[in-house]
């Protein structure tokens, strides 16, 4: 059991007031707040271990470049992988999907091959794809769904044909906060010798993940939606997977040599982070996954199934809501609308009243015209959230009912 007040400590912008009000800070799947320790830890770095890493031989650069390559490890165990060269530091999910789209097509791709995507993806599990498609050719077949928001795993299987080159889906929606099947998508791709790709950016802030159960071959996810600072991600690839790879950018840090008639690359990971890295975000990312698991993720994932269950029993009882995503597997995100009363309407005047959700379409127009709609409010959840936060969605909700 978490004490949730004592949490909340933790968080000093959750006692903030907005408009006067307390705020009630229901945008976690955009961004979660920072805890103390994570925000102290940046502060540290660039007071006390600031110099650029891995070229310095003297006193600082030698323990920026540890804490930086102790904070691949702690990755590398968060994530459960086998070695801490399979950890990539990005600057988010969206540069770890961009990253291995360039990099895989580049290598494994040509005209006429084919990605499977998901509908529920986001836009960054779309648009690099588009990218790559739009240069050489490939295709992008897609994977649809029911009308709870779940993968039609049959048809899944229909997709895949003698061009199939790689699977990419996300573990969890952050629109519908389904949790697709993921080991089983693995499973099946790795049937017909396909590679997999699992767009984690909602799911590692939820729950347990291990790379090598799922035998993924690569995972990626963002800091800054797991309490770390923004600026800084991961991308998780299977060591034999990066190393046949070409790297993605080019520049300094990931070489091993370079003259005018020929460069070498640097070894795993260092051929995948060109230029200097973010050694501060890195550390604080590191950090920021070592107060999770200080809570303890199966803690977290209770809790915020809690959260989910009260919200959905209580939102359910609102006259004319329609809650988009009904999987049984669900993550703490509710997408609704009500009545004919617009997403942007409902989402500024609930801001008036502290109320923080996202409206639109949470970078997922493809699953949006899947809905047949333009957008959806989003509330979602983290386990710092209280039940009194979301009666207080709920009365702010049926306030705005009342005034259309
Ligand atoms: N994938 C999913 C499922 C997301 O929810 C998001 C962000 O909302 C992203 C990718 C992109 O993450 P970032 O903007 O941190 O790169």
């Amino acid at each position: 059991m978490l004490d949730i007040q004592t949490i909340r400590e933790d968080f000093p912008i959750l006692s903030h007031q907005v408009y006067g009000k307390p705020l009630v800070y229901l945008d976690n799947a955009a961004t979660t707040q920072k805890p103390r320790c994570v925000v102290e830890k940046i502060e540290k770095g660039y007071y006390n271990v600031n110099a650029n890493i891995h070229r310095g031989v003297h006193f600082l650069s030698q323990e920026a470049t540890e804490a930086h390559e102790e904070a691949r490890q702690t990755v590398q165990r968060f994530l459960n992988a086998r070695s801490s060269d399979e950890i990539v530091f990005t600057r988010g999910t969206t540069e770890s999907i961009n990253l291995v789209a360039s990099s895989f097509t580049d290598e494994c791709m040509s005209a006429g091959d084919e990605v499977i995507l998901s509908v529920m993806e986001h836009h960054s599990n779309i648009v690099p794809w588009q990218i790559q498609a739009a240069k050489k050719g490939i295709t992008i077949r897609v994977i649809p769904m029911n009308d709870r928001g779940e993968l039609l795993l049959d048809e899944y299987k229909k997709l895949f044909t003698d061009r199939t080159r790689l699977v990419a889906v996300s573990h969890v929606s952050n629109v519908l906060g389904t949790v697709n099947p993921v080991k089983e998508i693995i499973a099946i791709a790795h049937e017909q010798g396909v590679p997999v790709l699992i767009d984690g950016a909602q799911s590692t802030p939820h729950m347990k993940v291990d790379v090598q159960d799922l035998d993924v071959e690569f995972y990626v996810f963002s800091g800054h939606k797991i309490y770390g600072p923004t600026g800084i991600g991961v991308l998780y690839g299977k060591e034999e997977w990066l190393d046949r790879l070409p790297p993605y950018q080019g520049g300094g840090e990931m070489i091993s040599s370079v003259s005018f008639e020929k460069t070498v690359f640097g070894e795993l990971p260092f051929k995948f982070e060109a230029g200097t890295p973010d050694f501060i975000g890195s550390t604080a990312l590191a950090e920021a996954l070592r107060y999770v698991d200080g809570l303890g993720m199966e803690n977290i994932a209770a809790r915020e199934q809690e959260l989910l269950r009260y919200a959905t029993d209580r939102l359910s009882a609102i006259d004319g809501i329609r809650i988009f995503g009904n999987a049984p597997e669900k993550g703490a995100v509710l997408s609704f609308l009500i009545g004919s009363i617009h997403h942007y309407d409902m989402g500024m005047l609930l801001d008036r009243l502290g109320i923080a959700v996202r409206t639109g379409h949470h970078c997922a127009q493809p699953l949006m015209q899947a809905l047949g709609i333009e957008g959806t409010v989003r509330a979602s959840f983290s386990f710092y959230n209280t039940k009194e936060e979301i009666d207080t969605l709920v009365e702010g909700i049926e306030r705005v009912r009342k005034m259309f």
